[in-house]
């Protein structure tokens, strides 16, 4: 049976999601920011939540911890490297290794580099990933604690998975992520279409995400360090991706677009 999996959108452009499942009724719901808009939909499915799963420490993504789990009683998992700056966390989890929902098992990876701590979780079997700022829709999360290698080791793990993964990413931050990606990638005409429809669902107020990992791979300049076009852009034709990488995320920094 699949998982149930719902967005829900909360503060300016966060994603908070509800993950049930629907053979042993666990619900968890990963990286609430804040509570209210979690406790409203669960209420209105009729759903108890037991989990909290958290990708890092960030404010935006474990605000909810505490008073999720007074009111819930629900068990926190998150990152071991980042154990102390997880409020309420019960169970700490790391590289290669699972965690059951239920009956659904959540592989988790170390993804450091937005920080140090930062995990992701890979339910195989739905092909879906909860990857929190590591990756977004057509960028990635700022390198506030982490190097361009990291960063470029841990987005190699995303794309070690198959193309039909749905990357369920923590932000709507796609459209000005498209804006860069256009500026040094012009040339890519699968790029240009992407962005064509991310801006008809936008001007709907619709969601961009969930993205698969092949639109990504096909489009997103953070997973293209090899595409000679952004090698050119980012003045290292024929660099190493690392280097390029790097290169690509300063220059998102202080891009204005
Ligand atoms: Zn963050
Ligand atoms: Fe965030």
């Amino acid at each position: 049976m699949p998982l149930d999996i719902v967005q829900i959108p909360v503060l300016s452009d966060n994603y908070v999601y509800l993950v049930r499942d629907p053979k042993s009724d666990k619900t968890a719901v990963v990286d609430p920011a804040v509570a209210e808009p979690v406790l409203q939909e669960l209420n209105k499915r009729g759903w108890v939540l037991t989990h909290i799963l958290n990708t890092h420490h960030h404010g935006d993504h474990v605000g909810a911890n505490e008073e999720l789990k007074r009111l819930t009683g629900c068990t926190i998992v998150g990152p071991r490297a980042d154990r102390d700056r997880i409020p309420g966390i019960d169970i700490a989890v790391g590289d290669g290794e699972s965690y059951f929902l239920g009956s659904a098992e959540a592989k988790v990876f170390d993804v450091p580099a937005h920080t140090r701590g930062h995990i992701a979780y890979w339910f195989a079997d739905d092909r879906a990933l909860f990857c929190g700022d590591t990756l977004f829709a057509l960028g990635c999360g700022r390198l506030f604690e982490g190097t361009p290698q990291q960063l470029w080791s841990s987005l190699s793990k995303f794309m070690a998975l198959p193309d039909d993964t749905r990357i369920y990413c923590a932000h709507e931050y796609t459209e000005s992520n498209g804006r860069f990606a256009l500026v040094i990638e012009p040339g890519n005409a699968a790029l240009q279409a992407r962005m064509n429809e991310v801006r008809r669902k936008r001007e709907k107020n619709l969601p961009t995400v969930p993205s698969t990992l092949g639109e990504e791979k096909a489009t997103n300049p953070f997973l293209r360090p090899d595409s000679p076009e952004i090698q050119k852009s980012v003045g290292l034709m024929g660099g190493d991706v690392v280097a390029v990488l790097g290169k690509t995320r300063a220059l998102k920094d202080e891009f204005r677009g």
